[in-house]
């Protein structure tokens, strides 16, 4: 698929159609497993986003919302202290700054335009922290279109302030009340009333999924990988040595790497939610999984012995899902990036890190990236960039000194 680049100079999207064949696979991961009821659905969404976002006037409603509702282009911010602090030369990607105050935004904005082409009635999501529900519940909002979120009933306890936000937003939240009742009990809930009313939108929140999933979502997110490479250029006129993110489902990381992923000299990191670094507590899924289908893909999975998934555990809800896209996947065994985890406690320092070098309180998710960056470049003198997913204001509570 073409560049967006031509429209304008800063704002485009470009997915990484080179590695990924037209059933959504990216070597032996990915693919589409699935009911049967949802063969139809998800046949014609997949050929509705080919066709329609090629189109002039979808790429120009998508940079007119990412420009004016969500504030893009995000900056790129050097971090002076925190460089000094490390010994290398860091940028922030700064997706902290987006409305809502996450990347997920650059995802359900895209996903709410292709919902209004198609004419769907009703847009459906499943959410485990909140803020994917919450980025839903505000491109419904900004549309008018009618929303329900699935969202476990411990997570509705544990998140209560987002539980308001989605509600205040005009959307409905649904408690599942099914298995361990978090995320990914939200997801098979989601995936349940979806198979039942086929003509609603069903707007997933994550690089994971059946196809099309991950490449929609890929595409749509790679406008921070493409902003960030056309950044580092106007700004040092080099690429970086190596760029970071965190990694829940992967789209904030797939966003980013996919801006360098032709580019062999970068080194690319993706920092897992490694939780208490053992197997049964934690979110690392590349690390600590396996390879099986979950959900809908074929990716790596938490599993028990008997192959079935098992819940995962992080500190930082975004992280906390024990499935991964397959195309992170895909680039860990094809060694093009490395997954290394990252414990709570080193989050947590990260976070207070941040917070007092640069006056920027990180989401403990994306402190997960800033972590595993200062351990990694730490005397290196090396240019990188660090994928800032989003704002601590919801953690600091939990974080307090
Ligand atoms: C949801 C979330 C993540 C994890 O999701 P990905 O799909 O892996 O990007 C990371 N950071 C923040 C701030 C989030 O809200």
């Amino acid at each position: 698929m073409e560049t967006l680049t031509k429209i304008t100079s800063q704002i485009s999207v470009q997915p990484i159609s080179e590695m990924l064949n037209h059933v959504g696979h990216y070597g032996e991961f990915g693919g589409s497993f699935i009911p049967p009821v949802l063969e139809q659905p998800l046949q014609k969404l997949s050929e509705f986003f080919e066709k329609e976002s090629k189109t002039e006037s979808f790429k120009r409603e998508f940079i007119h919302y990412l420009k004016t509702f969500v504030g893009r282009p995000t900056p790129l911010y050097y971090a002076t202290r925190l460089s000094n602090y490390v010994g290398a030369r860091i940028y922030l990607k700064r997706e902290d700054l987006t409305h809502t105050g996450s990347h997920k935004i650059n995802n359900t904005i895209g996903q709410i335009l292709l919902a209004k082409r198609m004419g769907a009635t009703e847009v459906i999501a499943e959410t485990g922290a909140g803020q994917h529900g919450v980025a839903t519940a505000t491109a419904a909002a900004l549309f008018g279109i009618p929303c329900k979120v699935f969202m476990g009933a411990i997570d509705m306890e544990r998140q209560a302030l987002n539980v308001h936000r989605m509600k205040m937003l005009g959307a409905e939240v649904i408690a599942t009340e099914m298995g361990s009742k978090t995320l990914k009990d939200a997801v098979d809930a989601a995936l349940g009333y979806y198979i039942e009313h086929p003509d609603s939108y069903y707007l997933l929140g994550s690089h994971v999924g059946p196809h099309p999933y991950p490449r929609m979502v890929g595409y749509f997110q790679s406008v921070i990988g493409n902003e960030a490479r056309q950044q580092i250029i106007s700004a040092e006129g080099i690429l970086p040595s190596s760029i970071f993110a965190c990694i829940g489902g992967g789209s904030n990381a797939i966003g980013l790497f996919s801006g360098f992923l032709s580019d062999s000299n970068t080194k690319i990191y993706g920092a897992e939610g490694g939780g208490e670094l053992l197997p049964g507590k934690t979110a690392a899924t590349l690390t600590f999984g396996k390879p099986s289908v979950f959900q809908g893909t074929n990716s790596y999975c938490l599993v028990d012995s008997e192959g079935v998934a098992v819940n995962s555990y992080s500190i930082a809800a975004g992280l906390d899902y024990p499935g991964i896209s397959p195309q992170h996947a895909y680039l860990m065994q094809t060694a093009r990036a490395q997954y290394i985890p990252v414990s709570d406690n080193e989050a947590i320092g990260a976070f207070r890190l941040l917070s007092k070098l640069e006056g920027i309180v990180p989401a403990i998710e994306s402190s997960h990236a800033v972590a595993l960056a200062a351990k990694i470049l730490k005397n290196s003198g090396e240019l990188a960039i660090i994928n800032l997913s989003g704002r601590g204001d919801k953690d600091v509570g939990r974080v307090a000194l």
